[in-house]
């Protein structure tokens, strides 16, 4: 297995890599065609129907897609702030999350580099922030998805160049072909254990980068 040399940084995704997709997918699929269902005097079925077809009419590829605002506003649900707290108890970690980041965070600086908004990130990372430095969120800092152009703003932001930064991700647009156009040392991680060349877990990212 290669080594890697001259690190400073490692940079994290947050849901499907640091923490599950529960909370999320409990906000989306759950909790707004349930606030719609009341609003509207629809049953649940029926709420989650329109939901999931107007989710569909936007598109992952588009910013409103992860925008919680947009979608509360949209529906007119009103604030999203007391509706998340209230699934805050579906957040879960990955079992080997806070042993990978108690080993790197003695070598290195860690960081979460998300796709998602600020206030789902509050939620996510509550229980280990700590070992974070910082936390940047595509959305919310540069209204942009996981482009090279954030990445490369991570960098400057860091002080750091990017061949001293890697990062892992579940999302193999966003966090591997992304941060390797402006040179990030980056891994796929593919949970499913299939994917060529991908990581399994966070495990071996840290099997390439602790001294033993
Ligand atoms: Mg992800």
């Amino acid at each position: 297995m290669d080594r890697l040399d001259g690190i400073k940084v490692v940079s994290f995704d947050a849901e499907g890599t640091l923490v599950t997709t529960d909370f999320s997918y409990s906000i989306w699929y759950e909790a707004i065609p349930q606030k719609y269902a009341e609003r509207y005097g629809v049953d649940f079925a029926t709420a989650r129907g329109v939901i999931e077809a107007e989710y569909k009419k936007v598109g992952d590829q588009r910013l409103e897609w992860y925008d919680v605002r947009y979608w509360f506003k949209r529906f007119g649900l009103g604030s999203p702030e007391p509706v998340m707290a209230d699934y805050r108890h579906r957040v879960a970690y990955y079992p080997e999350v806070k042993d990978v980041l108690t080993a790197l965070s003695q070598q290195y600086t860690l960081i979460v580099a998300s796709g998602s908004m600020r206030e789902f990130l509050c939620h996510l990372l509550e229980d280990i922030e700590p070992y974070f430095g910082r936390v940047f969120s595509s959305l919310s800092d540069y209204r942009q998805l996981k482009t090279p152009e954030f990445y490369q703003e991570i960098c400057k932001e860091m002080g750091v160049c990017p061949e001293q930064i890697v990062h892992v991700g579940d999302n193999r647009e966003f966090d591997f072909v992304s941060p390797r156009k402006v040179g990030i040392h980056a891994f796929y991680l593919d949970r499913s254990g299939q994917g060529d060349g991908s990581l399994a877990s966070l495990v071996e990212l840290k099997l390439r980068l602790v001294d033993l």
